[in-house]
């Protein structure tokens, strides 16, 4: 355990683990109170540090939570009843809504926006960007590599 902030190289004794990687190929970083509110992993609406995904990049949860709940149902709607959507992707996703929604017991409409809301934050798009990035590449893109 360093005492030292990762970022600042300033000795430190509370630490904040932000999920940012390292060259050194470490996942999260060590910072002190002030490296940690300037860096990107913070969100500074919800005072909040950011979620870390397995390819470097980070999302507010309070933030994504926040876009679910105001238009999750519109996100949702969109994206499945898109009609550029391919039957093969339109199957993936359902699938893969209906094992999260075992999980949470959600619906998958709201299941499937917060997938579009976090991918969108995670790259700064916008949900309508994603929706169509989906259209084209198949919802792999979007979700969680484990699950599917
Ligand atoms: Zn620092
Ligand atoms: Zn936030």
């Amino acid at each position: 355990m360093p005492d030292y902030c990762e970022i600042c190289g300033r000795r430190t004794e509370k630490f904040i683990i932000l999920p940012i990687k390292q060259p050194n190929g470490d996942l999260d970083t060590l910072s002190c109170a002030e490296c940690a509110t300037k860096s990107s992993a913070y969100c500074s609406i919800h005072q909040a540090i950011h979620l870390g995904y397995p390819d470097g990049t980070t999302a507010c949860p309070a933030c994504i939570e926040e876009i679910v709940a105001s238009e999750g149902a519109v996100i949702g709607s969109r994206v499945l009843r898109n009609a550029d959507l391919a039957d093969e992707y339109w199957q993936q996703l359902l699938e893969w809504a209906r094992d999260v929604q075992e999980i949470t017991r959600e619906t998958g409409i709201r299941v499937v926006s917060r997938a579009i809301t976090s991918y969108a934050l995670r790259f700064n798009l916008s949900t309508d960007q994603v929706i169509k990035m989906v259209a084209v590449d198949g919802p792999r893109i979007i979700l969680p590599p484990i699950i599917i």
